[in-house]
């Protein structure tokens, strides 16, 4: 049996997956900052590491997930200001979304999603232990900051050097810095903006500093995967591993995991860019019942190293793929009992998943799998095709009801809805009766609906969206 290899973007190389802990595993996750829906490029991250979690679980081990929601932060209050309304109603509203624009994604809620701002004693203790060790100091202007040139493996996750990063410094050197790439741990109060009393005066955190101070508490001063989008290599986690190997003086984190931009066009999806679909206009764009784990297919059949294009033929074909599983178990109802995983197909699908989560060759693998299903017509198979998407968390809808899709259908006209199943009836009514212009009328009105009807041996009809 193949064992796990990941890619760890600290070495730069893939490597054979070893807890610190025999069959367990601690992961945290950068999670979201909530003053918005997120994008689809956010949805692709967070899906990655769902998928991470359930593949490790499925392999026997006992995962920790934790993944953190930042409810502190510039945008938020900048937000909150311009909508008039109070942060704590801002930060509630959009964690209360995230948790269903994840649960539409059939993601996986984490075991601990701590907030920033119910662990602020821990963030002073974390800075206050950098101080204590001269890595950290107070500026003139009351800020705390991170002394990076105090610290000797400063840029050794994102390859930088501490010289080119100056060179490449545009901004004006703030005066309160002793150095321009020193960043700030501890934000002097300023008025109309939350704070909280602490030695170094009233203030909130920077935005770095959380996370370290919150996986120490959850997953220990040392864990074993930490992972993020591609672009919270530098500075954000550069400054994570700053702030937790300057405090512990130990390893930080064994495996770092970067999932790769989802792109519009040529530039990567992002809020400052304006060039984002919200996850949930996106959902709601495709089938009630199927969008969201069209929209998971769609994030997820590329590998998460990979640079994903957005587009709405790529979105589509996924839908189609998915609907192509769902319509072999439909036809094929999966055996009860155990799925055969000494199955070839099973060990490849496992041979894939397990070399840095190869998703591209496992669902090659269960296209292979699909089409035995279709040709041996085998419910000990189409049970092994469902289990293995179920490692992964995918094709474990009722077939029927998934390829049905929603109940209210727009027929094109004025927005009517049509009840399919009314008309199948009566179709098969008209059948019954001769009546075959009748019946060929309501299949045409189905047609023109984007219903497809499938006449069964035996004179059952079955209807699925096209
Ligand atoms: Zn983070």
């Amino acid at each position: 049996m193949s064992s796990l290899a990941i890619y760890n973007t600290l070495t730069r190389r893939k490597e054979p997956f070893v807890p610190l802990v025999p069959g367990k595993v601690g992961l945290y996750v950068c999670g979201p900052t909530v003053y918005d829906f997120i994008h689809v490029g956010n949805a692709r991250t967070f899906s990655v590491f769902d998928l991470v979690v359930r593949w490790l679980r499925s392999s026997g081990y006992a995962v920790t997930y934790v993944r953190n929601i930042t409810d502190v932060d510039d945008k938020i209050m900048d937000r909150a200001r311009s909508r008039g309304e109070p942060i704590e109603a801002l930060t509630e509203r959009t964690v209360a979304a995230f948790a269903e624009d994840c649960a539409r994604l059939n993601l996986l809620a984490p075991d601990s999603e701590p907030r920033a701002t119910r662990y602020i004693g821990p963030m002073l203790e974390l800075i206050g232990v950098l101080e204590s060790k001269g890595l950290a100091y107070r500026g003139a202007n009351a800020d705390v900051y991170f002394s990076v040139r105090d610290f000797p493996g400063y840029g050794k996750l994102s390859r930088r050097n501490l010289d080119d990063l100056r060179a490449g410094e545009r901004v004006a050197v703030e005066a309160a810095k002793r150095d321009p790439l020193d960043f700030v741990l501890w934000k002097a109060a300023k008025p109309g903006e939350p704070s909280w009393p602490s030695v170094f005066g009233a203030g909130r955190p920077g935005w770095h500093i959380e996370c370290s101070a919150m996986s120490c508490r959850e997953l220990g001063e040392t864990f074993d995967i930490h992972g993020g989008g591609w672009d919270l290599q530098f500075p954000h986690h550069e400054n994570e591993i700053a702030q937790s190997e300057g405090a512990h003086e130990k390893p930080f984190v064994n495996v770092w995991m970067h999932s790769a931009f989802l792109n519009m066009g040529d530039e990567k999806m992002s809020k400052s860019l304006c060039n984002f679909f919200t996850t949930r206009e996106v959902i709601e764009s495709l089938d009630p019942v199927q969008g969201g784990e069209q929209l998971r297919f769609f994030l997820l059949r590329g590998h998460y190293r990979s640079e994903l294009a957005f587009t709405r033929e790529l979105l589509e074909d996924a839908g189609n793929t998915l609907r192509g599983f769902y319509t072999a178990l439909r036809e094929v109802p999966p055996g009860e009992g155990e799925a055969d995983r000494s199955h070839p197909l099973a060990a490849r699908f496992r041979d894939a998943m397990n070399d840095d989560f190869d998703t591209p060759v496992a669902f090659a693998v269960l296209h292979e799998l699909r089409a035995e299903v279709n040709r041996t017509r085998s419910p000990a198979l189409a049970g092994l095709l469902k289990a293995l998407g179920g490692t992964i968390g995918f094709l474990q809808a009722d077939p029927e009801a998934f390829l049905k899709g929603g109940v209210s259908i727009d027929a094109g006209k004025g927005g009517a809805t049509i009840d399919v199943d009314a008309l199948v009836a009566e179709r098969a009514a008209a059948k019954r009766a001769r009546d075959f212009a009748r019946a060929d009328a309501i299949r045409a009105q189905l047609d023109s609906a984007g219903i497809v009807l499938e006449d069964k041996p035996g004179g059952a009809t079955e209807w699925r969206k096209k």
